[in-house]
């Protein structure tokens, strides 16, 4: 008899351990392997962890160990989900994230192959019915079998058989001729497109090459101004890797990026496979099994796409290092950069992450040489950078009774854009969502005395809040700096912006793009493809729009309020308006004509906001880099968002208080900050109220300690729960 040990589905921490079940009968059974368990009168999954045969039959072994111990249901899998390489990787991720294994398990999996019941009701493998011959004699056939017979022939390969309309076939299957056998169908299917000729690397793009394949660093920082060829690198590099026999894997941040990416490698690489959101099931199923089986060697796709099983990876690149993106933000919480790491030490891989605006971590690590810092300083025909203008909407000058949204020279732009018949992308960034407080006057945002990030206006309460430490004050009636009644709320989205300019421009064709409409599956493809043919004339978008994509009738970028981003209750705003801003200005003028843009603000000498404008990475990255020193914010600190739920707020606070206690007597002496609590945006989720603790620190060790301890004490109460999120992408 075998006992089989197995982590059950549910990932909470208390249930986090393995179970031993039976099995009797005879089929061979692996680790890595579903099997289905009955578990507390529910049929559900278990993931084989250890297998070992005992001597005893399954009476003498209860009473032998003095537990229950029941059979399992059905083993579900033949073979194991994942390679020796792969079960590391979840090792490291659930140590480094403090998770269930289970839960990094599922996260790696396409939802077929989950280890969760539903993936019982996924797609299955497709197959269709395929014709082969086998004997191609002639004799004895009819006219009509022959000519079918010597029309297969001529195919020289099997054919599918709902293409054959004869009943002819029937006779050749009886007499022999052919075969009919069932054959995998791959559901997904990319387009086909035309080879595209390799381009000749410039001087600063071979040298980037050059030391990414020929030196001994494992890990790189390609960083190149917007259209200074970062792609062309990725894919000689990719090329190289290839042709040593091993594979590459390839992520880009959104999926309206990777229809371009995929093009692109396309045109280069035929055989690939493509790993994102937009997929259905049943093609994330084929494609994953594709990869699995070998048969392919080059793999891009979104953030999940990290854990591709490819064999013998030679090369990761991730491009767009520093988006929002690249960080999943529910269970288990992890980065993929940290991750591509982690599968760089377990496979010697090399690791390639690129960005015109690097986060600075990643920015910090090459400084340092702990990576391979690479530049690319140049854009490709030296083309200008677009002329941008900053437009301070505090100005009267720049404003007047139409500036709802718009200022009077953005809309002078619009309008004669439209004439010449260019194109404009608007951007808005609605993910900044937060209402917050500043002086029509003056221009000065009310902030936290502590923290020094805006306050976010609560409306039905009418009061000021802190989304980061908690800090709140009653709704101000005048500006505390000039002392100017006229305070403006601010928070406004895409769909507003669109409804102002169908007001302004009634005549232009325009489009909006973000997340709500990206929803809708192929919507962001067609709406990118319109604005590519030039059928739509204005494109108002979040950053969606704003990387990557290369749109040659572009001649004015309009960054519509970039206060938005900064407002957001984030240390990382600055990074984040910097960043958006850059790469949207960077959409102006790619080929031959010269960009311009247009940067409204109230804050006209931020930092941020004048470095973007001028492309400057250096003066932001030296300027930021105080700023976080100063509010000991990473890269001088880590930080650990804990969220505690609960149902009853009453009881949530009590935890809460108790948590705070607890991580003062641990973290005596030890230079950890406890931050907090604060309340999340979202304050109630599911029916359970939550609170936030951010924890600072330096050192990561004892404090993973500390918080392992801390999981295990709340795992065994049932009035609360816990969620720990390492490295948060925010700290709200
Ligand atoms: P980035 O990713 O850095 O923004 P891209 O890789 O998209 O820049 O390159 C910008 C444009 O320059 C693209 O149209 C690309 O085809 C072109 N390009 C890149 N490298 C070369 C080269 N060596 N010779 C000619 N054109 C190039
Ligand atoms: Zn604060
Ligand atoms: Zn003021």
């Amino acid at each position: 008899m075998l006992i089989l040990e197995v982590l059950i589905e549910y990932g909470t921490a208390s249930l986090n351990r393995p179970f031993s079940y039976a099995y009797l009968g005879d089929l061979s059974i692996f680790k890595g392997v579903r099997v289905l368990v009955p578990f507390a009168n529910k049929r559900i999954i278990g993931f084989v962890n250890r297998v070992y045969k005992v001597s005893e039959n399954l009476e003498e072994y209860k009473r032998k160990v003095g537990f229950e111990v029941k059979e399992i249901i059905s083993v579900i899998d033949e073979k194991p989900l994942f390679n020796d390489e792969l079960l590391e990787l979840a090792n490291k991720i659930s140590a480094y994230y403090l998770c269930s294994l289970i839960s990094v398990y599922q996260t790696m999996l396409p939802p077929s192959l989950k280890p969760k019941i539903s993936s019982l009701s996924k797609p299955k493998i497709a197959y269709e019915l395929m014709v082969e011959i086998i004997n191609d004699s002639t004799l004895d056939l009819t006219p009509k079998q022959t000519s079918l017979l010597l029309e297969l022939k001529s195919l020289n390969k099997p054919i599918k058989k709902n293409t054959i309309k004869t009943t002819a076939l029937k006779g050749l299957i009886e007499k022999k001729r052919v075969r009919v056998f069932k054959q995998e169908i791959t559901r997904f299917q990319l387009e086909d497109i035309e080879y595209e000729e390799e381009k000749k690397l410039n001087e600063e793009q071979s040298e980037a090459a050059k030391q990414i394949l020929e030196s001994n660093d494992k890990v790189f920082l390609l960083e190149g101004v917007t259209g200074s060829g970062k792609t062309e690198v990725y894919l000689h590099v990719a090329k190289e890797v290839l042709n040593r026999g091993q594979s590459v894997l390839m992520l880009v941040p959104e999926i309206a990026l990777t229809a371009k990416t995929i093009r692109q490698f396309q045109a280069r690489f035929k055989n690939l496979a493509v790993l994102h959101s937009e997929l259905s099931d049943g093609e994330k199923y084929d494609e994953y099994r594709r990869i699995a089986k070998g048969e392919v060697n080059l793999v891009i796709g979104a953030r999940s796409a990290i854990f591709a099983p490819l064999k013998n990876l030679g090369l990761i690149i991730i491009d767009e290092e520093h988006s929002e993106t690249y960080k999943q933000d529910n269970a288990p919480f992890y980065h993929v950069n940290k991750v591509s790491l982690m599968r760089s030490e377990i496979c010697n891989c090399k690791v390639v992450f690129g960005s015109a605006t690097p986060s600075l971590e990643t920015r910090v690590r090459a400084m340092r040489g702990i990576y391979h810092h690479l530049r690319l300083t140049r854009r490709i025909n030296n083309q200008d950078l677009p002329h941008t203008e900053i437009v301070d909407m505090v100005n009267s000058k720049n404003i007047d009774r139409e500036s709802v949204i718009f200022s009077k020279i953005l809309r002078e732009k619009i309008k004669d854009r439209l004439q010449k018949k260019e194109q404009v992308i608007l951007l808005v960034n609605r993910r900044g969502y937060f209402t917050y407080i500043s002086c029509r006057k003056c221009g000065h945002v009310i902030k936290c005395p502590e923290c020094d990030i805006p306050l976010t206006y609560h409306h039905q309460e009418q009061i000021l809040k802190c989304h980061h430490c908690g800090y709140e004050k009653e709704m101000i009636e005048e500006c505390p700096k000039c002392h100017s009644p006229y305070l403006s709320k601010t928070g406004f989205g895409t769909e507003r912006v669109e409804k102002e300019v169908a007001r302004l421009f009634p005549d232009a064709k325009c489009a909006r793009l973000d997340s709500d409409v990206g929803r809708l599956k192929n919507n962001i493809k067609r709406i990118l493809d319109e604005f590519s043919e030039q059928k739509i004339d204005i494109l108002i978008g979040t950053q969606m729009i704003a990387k990557g994509h290369d749109f040659e009738n572009v001649t004015l970028v309009g960054v519509v309020l970039a206060d938005l981003t900064l407002a957001l209750p984030s240390y990382r705003a600055g990074e984040k308006t910097f960043a958006l801003i850059t790469q949207a200005i960077g959409r102006a003028g790619r080929k031959d004509k010269v960009g311009e843009a247009i940067i409204q603000t109230n804050n006209p000498t931020n930092y941020a906001i004048y470095a973007s404008s001028t492309q400057d990475y250096e003066r932001f990255f030296n300027e930021e880099m105080i700023r976080r020193k100063l509010h000991q914010d990473p890269p001088f600190t880590y930080l650990t968002l804990l969220t505690l739920s609960a149902v009853k707020e009453d009881i949530l606070m009590e935890r809460v208080y108790d948590v705070i206690s607890f991580l003062e007597v641990k973290f005596e002496n030890k230079k950890v900050l406890i931050v907090g609590p604060s309340e999340p945006f979202i304050l109630c989720l599911n029916g359970r109220y939550r609170r936030n603790l951010l924890l600072k620190y330096k050192i990561e060790k004892e404090v993973k300690t500390v918080l392992e301890e801390l999981n295990e004490i709340i795992s065994k109460r049932s009035d609360c729960t816990l969620s720990i999120n390492i490295d948060p992408y925010d700290d709200y």
